[in-house]
């Protein structure tokens, strides 16, 4: 219809919500009855908000305050049923997206009707979706708009079965029996849960033969687990909300399948092979590509049809001279073109499938009277692939209750933001330009909450 859909992340904090919705000057709010509080906390910081609309029939909406509200129904009533579809260019934007996967405020990242189509077109042809495939993407619309998987299901007619807010093992594996769901898709975090209530029950998932896993690196115990004990094949995918998202895959080839089973599932640890129309490299820090042999390791960078050029309102593009995106994800390339992720230069924190700023959570920290010094690190986390630590060096020399500090973090951040442990230290190793080294705590804390 030529409208822009922004899918949005109701986690974010309040505050951050209302940056974002002004940042994106939405006018139509669509929201369900469970966050009218939410919105009625914020709607008059809203500068460009017109109409809200509840999804819901009129009888299961709430008394609320909200301003210039109707439920969909009532929207539905006052139209026609016959609507005139406008011709559009290929090139018109449809669809918005934000990330916090860089520092600072969230990023928006502007689909456009292209880009969306080339992308949904491909992703079903290397994940091998057609017409009689039942596909279960466990991934919230605002992520990447569900990893393009609607578009997709669209264009080749499979059949998309949505979960809703029930996301625990008895749920999905529930879902997945009634609909004969074949793939799945979401971040590791979700899969641990099934996998467990899988693995207790002693059930299996007769129908599916796929789970594709991204947004963060597949464990191997995990591609073991599917494989062993459901039949079924782990693909891994990397991406990012700027590339809408896939860019590369590791899907079941020949020659994957001819390998012995341990050497499968350690190539099936890697991030993959680069789809079709998108390129990728490694380069080093004077931006000299590096060689594809399995060992240098540099910054990744990608080019395609479906990559951004430029965040959406940003002065700037994103991409340097010769249209390259720096991912900010460190990466090795092997001789046969598989990508492997080493590790990721961003500073931020990844937890299930979520964006934690270590710098907003530093600078919260900050705002205490007695704390002279803080820095924040992600470790490895058995459930949420990583949490933060916060360090704290306290102005007298003496320990503040972890508590107390929590409480004061709560009045700046959401709660899923609070780090899982404060170690308090005499001094943080900084670099020559005064940089905090975190590469160093996190290589010596990486067990810190593997062990609990
Ligand atoms: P997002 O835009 O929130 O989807 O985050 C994209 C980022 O998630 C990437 O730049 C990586 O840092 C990380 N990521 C995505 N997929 C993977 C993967 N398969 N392995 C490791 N990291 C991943």
């Amino acid at each position: 219809m030529g409208a822009i859909l922004h899918t949005l992340n109701p986690r974010y904090s309040p505050a951050q919500l209302v940056y974002i919705l002004n940042h994106a000057e939405d006018k139509v709010l669509i929201i369900d009855p469970t966050f009218i509080p939410l919105v009625e906390g914020v709607q008059d910081q809203l500068n460009f908000l017109e109409t809200i609309i509840i999804a819901a029939e009129k009888s299961a909406i709430p008394e609320n305050n909200l301003n210039n509200a109707c439920s969909y129904d009532d929207l539905l009533e006052q139209e026609s049923s016959e609507y005139q579809w406008p011709e559009l260019s290929e090139d018109t934007s449809s669809a918005l997206c934000y990330t916090s996967g860089t520092t600072g405020n969230p990023k928006g990242v502007l689909y456009s009707h292209r880009s969306t189509i080339l992308h949904a077109i491909s992703i079903a042809g290397t994940m091998g979706f057609h017409s009689s495939s039942a596909v279960l993407p466990v991934v919230p619309m605002f992520h990447v708009n569900a990893w393009g998987v609607p578009y997709s299901a669209l264009i080749n007619g499979f059949t998309l079965v949505l979960p809703g807010h029930a996301l625990d093992g008895e749920s999905l594996y529930e879902l997945v029996q009634q609909e004969s769901v074949d793939c799945l898709l979401g971040v590791p975090t979700v899969w641990l849960g099934l996998l467990q209530y899988l693995e207790g029950k002693g059930l299996k998932m007769e129908s599916v033969d796929q789970v594709l896993v991204g947004g963060s690196a597949a464990p191997y115990a995990m591609i073991k687990a599917f494989d062993e004990q459901h039949d079924a094949f782990l693909t891994h995918g990397w991406g990012m909300t700027e590339m809408s998202p896939l860019g590369t895959i590791n899907t079941q080839t020949k020659k994957a399948m001819s390998l012995p089973t341990e050497e499968r599932y350690q190539l099936q640890t890697k991030q993959g092979y680069p789809m079709f129309g998108v390129e990728i490299k490694t380069v080093d820090d004077d931006d000299k590509e590096l060689p594809r042999d399995g060992e240098a390791s540099g910054a990744l960078k990608v080019k395609g049809p479906w990559i951004m050029h430029t965040y959406f309102k940003a002065e700037g593009p994103a991409v340097d001279d010769e249209g390259w995106f720096d991912t900010g994800d460190v990466a090795t390339i092997h001789p046969d073109g598989c990508m492997q992720i080493v590790d990721r230069a961003k500073d931020v924190i990844k937890t299930g499938g979520e964006w934690i700023s270590s710098i907003d959570l530093e600078n919260a920290a900050l705002t205490h009277e007695n704390i002279l010094e803080a820095c924040v690190v992600g470790v490895p986390h058995p459930k949420w692939d990583e949490r933060p630590l916060l360090f704290l060096i306290t102005k007298d020399g003496n320990q503040i209750d972890k508590q107390e500090i929590n409480d004061f973090l709560l009045e700046k951040v959401v709660k899923w933001w609070l780090p899982d442990d404060i170690i308090f230290v005499k001094e943080l190793p900084h670099g020559a330009t005064g940089k905090l080294l975190k590469v160093d705590l996190r290589e010596e804390y990486k067990e810190h909450l593997m062990e609990k």
